[in-house]
């Protein structure tokens, strides 16, 4: 099992005097900072769906592993044909089939029975298709016109043996394990999941409290966010706004996970006891990224582990994790930097955006294929979330957005990837 080494204390330290920073920027930042934070392990392909390659996977076997057919018909040597638009061929007794290959090989100006999946005999090199074919007393007849090597798979012609088919930093899709598998692949070399914890703050979220409480939608939303992005969550609970009880959680978090996503009280207020202690005692920088919405975040490392100290409004908590922290434990679980890009859509809506910062919007698809945001912008609007299926990323620039102008439309599965 490998082990990763230790990020710098200063990885996400900025420039001083700098005041809102783009969010290309602190996305830029992110990227050349940080690196893959966990170890390494080999595992069963079955068992690492989800999980992130940790080298670069060369081709056990080609694939086709050997030349076979790609249909039901009858197989020739294609050179051996005789002249003229009809054909004639004696059959060879007995056939290929998938798993079944014909023993012997194929006399010169013959023709044998083949099924699909078969491997291709010694003296074919084309099948005829059945249903081009009329069978009769050991013959088959057809009429000319195919093409040398017709209806057969070549062998390697998808996968050549030694061939690089997947490389480190890729996400292992269902549809990649079967990659996988095709080449001869059994045990693929990975990164251990990430594991992630989550905690949230705020004295107004505590259960037992006598005055009326907020539910703790954060802490639901990022646990399942985050498993759906193929990492391991960890509940660390509420915290309240306490330093004492937050040194505390932050420690028991460090000591059993690889990252630590907080939410609330990461302002500079003085309730904000995530970022007074982070800023006393983690070496915290305070990120005030240009982006709606959203607040300053607090990235600190806590007995060197990464904390994002992010806003505790839920809309602004859901966006930051997926736009700033999803790439960041990208890059920390071993993925391959991946520069999002949405599709572009007519929009309809209108909406005049200022000059500054980027801009999210909850959003989805209308009938029409069109792009629709959700009636209000408020932040607190948490029922946009689930309204929504994507969010329209608003680049820094000012912009007059008219209906059937064309905005950037990102879906969620995006992030998931
Ligand atoms: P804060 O970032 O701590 O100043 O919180 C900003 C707003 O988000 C306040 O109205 C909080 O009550 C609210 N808030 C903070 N954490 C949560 C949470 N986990 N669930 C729902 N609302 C929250
Ligand atoms: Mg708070």
């Amino acid at each position: 099992m490998g082990k990763a080494p230790p990020l710098r204390d200063d990885c996400f330290a900025m420039p001083r005097g700098v005041d809102w920073i783009p969010v290309q920027d602190a996305l830029e930042k992110l990227r050349s900072n940080l690196h893959p934070v966990v170890g390494v392990e080999t595992i069963p392909i079955q068992e690492a769906l989800g999980r992130i390659l940790a080298e670069d996977v060369v081709a056990h076997q080609s694939h086709p592993p050997f030349s076979n057919a790609a249909v039901d018909g009858y197989g020739f040597a294609f050179d051996d044909l005789p002249a003229g638009e009809e054909i004639t061929l004696p059959m060879e007794v007995g056939q290929a089939a998938a798993g079944h290959a014909f023993g012997g090989s194929v006399r010169s100006g013959h023709a044998l029975r083949i099924l699909t999946g078969a491997k291709v005999p010694q003296g074919v090199d084309t099948i005829v298709l059945q249903e081009d074919v009329n069978v009769e007393d050991g013959y088959i007849h057809f009429r000319s016109g195919l093409k040398k090597g017709a209806n057969t798979r070549e062998e390697g012609e998808d996968i050549k043996v030694g061939a690089v088919i997947l490389t480190a930093g890729t996400k292992l899709r269902a549809d990649r394990l079967g990659v996988l598998a095709s080449a001869g692949i059994t045990e693929a070399q990975v990164y251990q999941r990430l594991r992630v914890a989550v905690l949230s703050t705020g004295d107004e979220l505590e259960a037992d409290k006598a005055e009326a409480t907020i539910p703790d939608a954060n802490r639901p939303m990022l646990l399942g966010l985050l498993r759906q992005m193929g990492y391991e969550p960890v509940d660390i609970g509420i915290i309240p706004d306490d330093v004492a009880a937050v040194r505390d959680a932050l420690t028991q978090a460090a000591n059993t996970t690889d990252v630590i996503l907080t939410t609330g009280g990461a302002s500079s207020g003085d309730e904000d006891h995530i970022s007074k202690l982070l800023n006393r005692e983690g070496n915290m920088q305070s990120w005030r990224v240009a982006i709606k919405p959203g607040r300053p975040i607090a990235l600190a490392l806590w007995n060197g582990v990464p904390v994002f100290g992010l806003p505790g409004n839920p809309v602004a908590a859901f966006v930051c994790t997926l736009v700033f922290a999803s790439p960041a434990m990208g890059v920390l679980s071993g993925s391959a930097w991946k520069d999002l890009k949405g599709y572009m859509l007519p929009a309809a809506f209108a909406k005049n955006k200022k000059e500054g910062r980027e801009e999210y919007l909850r959003a989805r698809l209308d009938n029409e294929g069109a792009v629709e945001v959700f009636a209000s912008e408020g932040s607190g609007r948490i029922s946009g979330l689930s309204w929504a299926d994507g969010l329209v990323r608003l680049q820094h620039g000012a912009a007059t957005i008219k209906t059937g102008d064309l905005v950037e439309y990102i879906p969620f599965s995006k992030w998931l990837e």
